[in-house]
């Protein structure tokens, strides 16, 4: 949908966004079992707490660390890519749906 930064995945408890430093979708489960997310309920300026932490890669080639609050990431300083102790808007999905797609 138009102006959302968020998109359900399918009938899982599960959504995603686009991060902006990892040039990749990250997940966030909002329902179900441990590990869970708290969430504002908006597709456009979702809040999420606590933040959220991606590992990726073994031996470990990628961390992102981030908040995300009102619509915006905040990447903390342990971030490995160019945005770290940077805050960013989310991109709207529909921006990002060439590279998306692959995702999906
Ligand atoms: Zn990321």
């Amino acid at each position: 949908m138009e102006n959302e930064v968020l998109k359900k995945l399918g009938n899982q408890d599960k959504y995603l966004f686009w991060c902006p430093g990892c040039k990749q979708p990250h997940y966030v489960k909002v329902e179900g079992e441990h590990p869970v997310w708290e969430w504002n309920g908006d597709m456009i300026k979702p809040t999420f707490s606590p933040s959220i932490m991606v590992r990726a890669g073994i031996p470990l080639q990628t961390v992102c660390h981030s908040f995300v609050k009102d619509g915006n990431i905040q990447f903390l300083g342990d971030c490995h890519h160019e945005l770290k102790n940077q805050t960013v808007p989310l991109p709207i999905l529909e921006t990002v749906e060439d590279d998306l797609k692959y995702y999906l």
